[in-house]
């Protein structure tokens, strides 16, 4: 078959689903991944013809779509920052929003000369962890997760992106004290409630861990509440916190920083929503 015929035919077959465009985009990602091919190489090669192998490739590709399976767990990663990162049904994958703190953080430390020590909770796939590791030259780095599935994958998206990083596994609600000390502490915790789920996507609803995503209506900010009572003790004097946050309680989470005696800065993410918020230890 060739493959102009296979994108007519891909594209038909996803039309209730998705998008054109979005239908367009997963199509480019698979001809990378399965042919090799760039999106300019797919249009110059229109009469390329694909071989009985590679058309199953893409039809059990499309199955997996139809059935709302996030594009990155059919080809296995994700980039952010520059970096290819593992993921599976057992992280989040990676967000743009994320990179945006990770960009905020790296812009006030990538220069610092002495020493610092990061901890990152709920480190999921890594992408934190490792993106602040690659990008602070002298940074030690501490990453938690509550899953053991997730650490596995960390350590892997940290040799592969040649990275040092401490992986351990903890519960941060059942930690009484981080017993260490820190200058950054960062944290991109579960945020969303149970009345936001209304909005959400399939991709998102269906295939991506809940302990990442989700908090009760009654407590959403639990995991905020908790981190930065145990930084209180645990970040240096002048260290920082760097959450990233739920848009619609943005004010709230601000004022609970603060409560705890932090200075505070908000900050939007590409969207125009506030996504990010840092505690300074005063
Ligand atoms: N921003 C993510 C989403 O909309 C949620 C991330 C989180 O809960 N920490 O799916």
């Amino acid at each position: 078959m060739l493959l102009s015929q296979l994108k007519i035919q891909f594209i038909d077959q996803l039309k209730d689903d998705y998008p054109t465009t979005e239908i367009e985009s997963f199509f480019h990602i698979l001809t990378e991944e399965y042919l090799g091919m760039t999106r300019l190489e797919t249009a110059l090669n229109r009469d390329f013809e694909v071989s009985e192998e590679q058309k199953a490739w893409f039809e059990h590709a499309l199955l997996r779509l139809k059935d709302h399976e996030p594009i990155q767990h059919i080809t296995g990663k994700e980039e952010f920052f520059g970096m290819k990162f593992k993921v599976n049904e057992h992280v989040l994958i990676p967000r743009p929003e994320t990179e945006e703190l990770v960009e905020w953080i790296v812009s006030e430390f990538r220069n610092v000369s002495k020493p610092i020590r990061i901890l990152d909770i709920g480190t999921g796939s890594g992408c934190i962890a490792v993106s602040l590791k690659k990008a602070i030259g002298n940074a030690e780095v501490v990453a938690f997760d509550i899953s053991e599935k997730a650490l596995k994958l960390a350590e892997e998206n940290a040799r592969e992106n040649h990275v040092k990083a401490n992986f351990e596994k903890k519960d941060i609600l059942q930690t009484e004290d981080l017993k260490q000390k820190f200058d950054i502490i960062v944290s991109n915790p579960p945020y969303v409630r149970e009345i936001e789920k209304k909005d959400m996507q399939r991709n998102v609803l269906d295939h991506e861990p809940e302990t990442a995503l989700y908090v009760k209506d009654t407590d959403p900010l639990i995991f905020y509440s908790k981190i930065t009572s145990l930084a209180q003790h645990a970040l240096n004097p002048g260290g920082c916190l760097y959450f990233e946050i739920n848009q619609y309680l943005a004010e709230e989470t601000k004022a609970l920083v603060e409560s705890s005696g932090f200075e505070t800065e908000l900050k939007k993410d590409i969207f125009g929503n506030f996504r990010m918020l840092k505690g300074i230890k005063k």
